[in-house]
């Protein structure tokens, strides 16, 4: 039992993990690394001049195991149903349980319509600006709930909203993630560098 299960490990699932985790919930991660970022070279990613793909993947990988992620990497996920007051999950090592499930897996909607999340006219996972799915509790990202934009920074805002939706609901109050320099050293021990 964890408190999220997040499926798939790109910009979106990860950016989603990080989120929680930071912020107290437990998260697991799994993932087949057949993120498109292994394809891509990143010019217009805010914030990063010029990147490649899986050197982007490798940091934030390390930022997410940083603040305590289970990643599970390599495990695929088979199957998600609705379970008592949460989600099972199904890979090919074992059975999961959390009460919020991310679905981060690109463009394939398989376990989202497995799921029973409704789709748009457009054949697209229908999603509120939270992410959440017509499943409580359930969030799609990324290229399954739209039909052409797909850039790693709009996953991982997905993944951002997911996330502070589902922190919101775990306080009982409008949730954000601020931190100040202030924050850095306690937080990081000189983890991040300071470009
Ligand atoms: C050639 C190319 C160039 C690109 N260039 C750019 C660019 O310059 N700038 C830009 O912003 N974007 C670029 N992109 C797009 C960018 O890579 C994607 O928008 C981004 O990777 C999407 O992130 P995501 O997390 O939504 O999905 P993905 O990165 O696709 O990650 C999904 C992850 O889920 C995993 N997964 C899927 N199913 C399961 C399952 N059942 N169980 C466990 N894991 C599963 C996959 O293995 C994968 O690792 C490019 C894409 C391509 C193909």
């Amino acid at each position: 039992m964890t408190d999220v299960i997040v499926v798939g490990g790109g910009p979106a699932g990860l950016s989603a993990a990080l989120f929680a985790e930071k912020n107290g919930l437990e998260t697991t991660v799994f993932d087949t690394d057949e993120t498109w970022m292994h394809k891509a070279h990143l010019f217009n990613y805010p914030g990063i001049g010029s990147q490649d793909g899986s050197v982007y993947m490798d940091t934030l990988r390390n930022q997410v195991d940083n603040f305590g992620v289970e990643r599970k990497q390599g495990e695929a996920v088979t199957g998600v149903a609705e379970s008592g007051d949460g989600f099972g999950v199904t890979t090919e090592a074992g059975e999961y349980e959390a009460p919020y499930v991310v679905l981060a897996t690109g463009a394939s909607r398989d376990l989202a319509e497995e799921l029973g999340c409704a789709l748009t006219d457009e054949g697209v996972v229908d999603a509120d600006v939270t992410m959440e799915t017509s499943v409580d509790d359930a969030y799609a990202t990324g290229a399954m709930v739209r039909a052409e934009e797909w850039q790693a920074v709009i996953s991982a805002g997905d993944g951002a909203a997911a996330a502070l939706n589902i922190l919101s609901k775990e306080k009982g109050e409008h949730f954000h993630d601020f931190d100040v320099p202030a924050d850095a050293d306690s937080a990081f021990g000189g983890m991040v560098d300071e470009a």
